[in-house]
């Protein structure tokens, strides 16, 4: 799937918040920390990395929640205000925004290259062997970056 023309948008399930990608993501990938699987009620979520110049909130209120991580940083979470849909995470590192990728309007050109956080995965959850992989999160996030950018070289 190749990359669409950007901007793209996203948004929560009422309507109320909207954001728009002004740019490509650094990278998707899936992330299986039990975190994401009691944010998302799923097995794992899919985030991307978002440039922060690149992501602009359009419109809606926002809701935030200070997510204390085992490493003892706080993760900002932001959800829409009214219907509470998850949207993004401000991390600690500067710069960047982690938004959920399943809030993209199209999100068929998003796929994911890598997976984080393995060593909590589901029992069940298929992990594609050829794909870059860390057992707990990802430090450097290079080799995520390095394989979604593969992935779209054409
Ligand atoms: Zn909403
Ligand atoms: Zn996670």
């Amino acid at each position: 799937m190749t990359l669409p023309n950007f901007p793209v948008e996203g948004g929560c399930q009422c309507g109320q918040a909207r954001y728009r990608l002004t740019a490509a993501p650094r990278s998707v990938y899936n992330c299986h920390c039990k975190d994401c699987q009691r944010f998302s009620g799923a097995g794992w979520s899919t985030s991307m990395i978002v440039t922060e110049e690149n992501f602009e909130l359009i419109s809606g209120d926002i809701d935030q929640y200070d997510r204390k991580a085992d490493s003892g940083n706080i993760i900002v979470m932001n959800f829409c205000a009214h219907c509470h849909g998850w949207l993004w995470n401000d991390p600690p590192a500067p710069g960047i925004k982690v938004v959920r990728a399943g809030t993209l309007d199209d999100i068929d050109w998003a796929e994911p290259v890598g997976n984080i956080w393995t060593d909590s995965k589901a029992a069940w959850a298929k992990i594609d062997p050829a794909q870059v992989k860390f057992s707990k999160g990802a430090v450097d996030r290079t080799p995520l970056f390095e394989a979604f950018t593969r992935l779209h070289q054409d």
